[in-house]
C-alpha cells in the first residue's frame, strides 16, 4: 500500500449576513444527547457577538460561557478541564484569533466538535486546524482540530476594526511564497507535496491582490471576498493536513519578529512584510507590486511604520530559519547572515 492521506474538512460552512443564526441549525446536525455548548469568547468579542451567540444557544441547550483574554496553553488547558468535568459536549469558538484558537484547542483536547464564529477577519486560522497558542514551547501552530462548521456573519465580521482587516489581506498574501517553499523542501528534500492544497492556497492569495481594493474599502462586500479566501486558505491547510501551503518563510519571519517585538505588529502585517523580504531573496520582482499594494492599502511596509526599531527588523531576519529548522525553506539550514539582511532590508526598503 501506498502512501495513505487522510483528510479531515470542516462539515459546514456558512458565509452571509445575518449567518450567526445557524448556529441553532448546525448544533442540531450534530444531534447530541443532552446537548452542553460551551461558548468561549473574550471580552470585547463578547459584546460584539458573543452574547448573540450564548443566546440563542441558551435557548435549545445548557449553555456554559468562558471569557479568555490570554490566549496561552495554560488558559486553554485550564477551559479543557472544566469542559471535561461539565461533560460539555460541544464547544464554540467565538471572536478574533484568540478565542477561536483556544476553542479549537479545547476541542482537541476534550475530544468534541468545535463551531468556529469568526468576529474578525484577521487571519487564516479561522478556518485551519492550527492552533496558535503561547507556552507551547515553540511559536508557531500546532495542529488540533478541523472545525466541524465555520459560521462567518459578514454583518458581525464587517463591524471589525479596519486595521484588522488589512490583517488578513496581509496573512493571505503571504501564500505567494509558502506554497514555493513547499515545492522548494519538496524538491530539495523529498517532502510530501500536495499540487492541488498548494494551488488552492495559492488562489487565495491571487484572490486577495485582485481585490485588494474591495478588500481594503472593509465594505460587506469585500469583508466577503476576504473571508471567503481566509477560508479557502484554512481548507488548503486541512487538505493538505499541514500549515505547510499557507505558512512558509515569510510565517517564520513572522514568528520571529513576534518574539523579538512582541505585540508591535498584527500577524498579518508581519506576514505581509515577510512576503515582500522573501519574494525579493526569491528573486520575484513580485516584490515590488506586492510594496506598492501594501503601502496603498495601508499596511506597514517599513520598519518605522511597525514602530520597531531596524536592528530588530534585521536580526527578526537573521532569525527566522531558527524558529522551526525542520520547515525547509527559502532560508534554507544557515539563514542569513547579518550584513546580507540588512543589504536585503535595505534594498526593499524595509529599513534606511
Ligand atoms: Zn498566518
Amino acid at each position: 500500500m501506498g502512501d495513505v492521506h487522510e483528510i479531515f474538512l470542516p462539515k459546514k460552512v456558512i458565509v452571509g449576513n445575518g449567518a450567526v443564526r445557524k448556529v441553532v441549525e448546525v448544533l442540531g446536525d450534530l444531534k447530541v444527547d443532552g446537548l452542553k455548548v460551551g461558548v468561549i469568547t473574550g471580552e470585547n468579542t463578547y459584546k460584539a457577538g458573543g452574547h448573540v451567540v450564548e443566546n440563542m444557544v441558551k435557548d435549545l441547550a445548557e449553555a456554559y460561557l468562558w471569557k479568555a483574554e490570554d490566549p496561552s496553553v495554560k488558559t486553554a488547558s485550564h477551559i479543557a478541564e472544566e469542559v471535561v468535568k461539565r461533560k460539555v459536549n460541544v464547544v464554540i469558538g467565538v471572536g478574533g484569533g484568540k478565542a477561536i484558537d483556544i476553542a479549537k484547542y479545547v476541542a482537541y483536547v476534550a475530544k468534541i466538535p468545535m463551531l468556529s464564529i469568526p468576529l474578525a477577519p484577521s487571519h487564516d486560522g479561522v478556518a485551519s486546524p492550527f492552533s496558535s497558542l503561547k507556552g507551547a514551547n515553540r511559536p508557531y501552530s500546532v495542529y488540533t482540530t478541523v472545525p466541524y462548521s465555520i459560521i462567518a456573519d459578514i454583518e458581525l465580521v464587517s463591524r471589525a476594526p479596519r486595521r484588522l482587516v488589512l490583517s488578513g489581506l496581509g496573512d493571505l498574501l503571504g501564500k505567494f511564497v509558502s506554497v514555493r517553499d513547499w515545492a522548494l523542501a519538496h524538491r530539495l528534500r523529498g517532502e510530501y507535496y500536495g499540487e492541488y492544497a498548494a494551488q488552492l492556497a495559492l488562489l487565495s492569495a491571487k484572490h486577495a491582490m485582485k481585490y485588494h481594493e474591495l478588500i481594503a474599502s472593509a465594505t460587506p462586500e469585500g469583508i466577503r471576498i476576504l473571508v471567503e479566501a481566509l477560508i479557502s486558505s484554512g481548507v488548503s491547510m486541512c487538505i493538505a493536513g499541514s500549515s505547510r501551503p499557507a505558512s512558509g518563510s515569510e510565517h517564520l519571519f513572522a514568528h520571529a519578529l513576534e518574539l523579538l517585538a512582541p505585540g508591535k505588529a498584527l500577524h498579518g502585517e508581519a506576514v505581509a512584510l515577510g512576503t515582500i523580504i522573501m519574494l525579493y531573496i526569491y528573486g520575484d520582482p513580485l516584490w515590488k507590486r506586492i510594496k506598492r499594494v501594501a503601502k496603498k492599502v495601508g499596511l506597514p511596509t517599513t520598519a518605522k511604520d511597525l514602530g520597531i526599531p531596524d536592528e530588530v527588523i534585521v536580526s527578526a531576519l537573521t532569525i527566522a530559519h531558527t524558529i522551526r529548522p525542520e520547515r525547509y525553506t527559502v532560508l534554507g539550514e544557515k539563514g542569513l547572515s547579518e550584513e546580507a539582511a540588512v543589504k536585503v532590508l535595505r534594498e526593499t526598503g524595509i529599513i534606511e
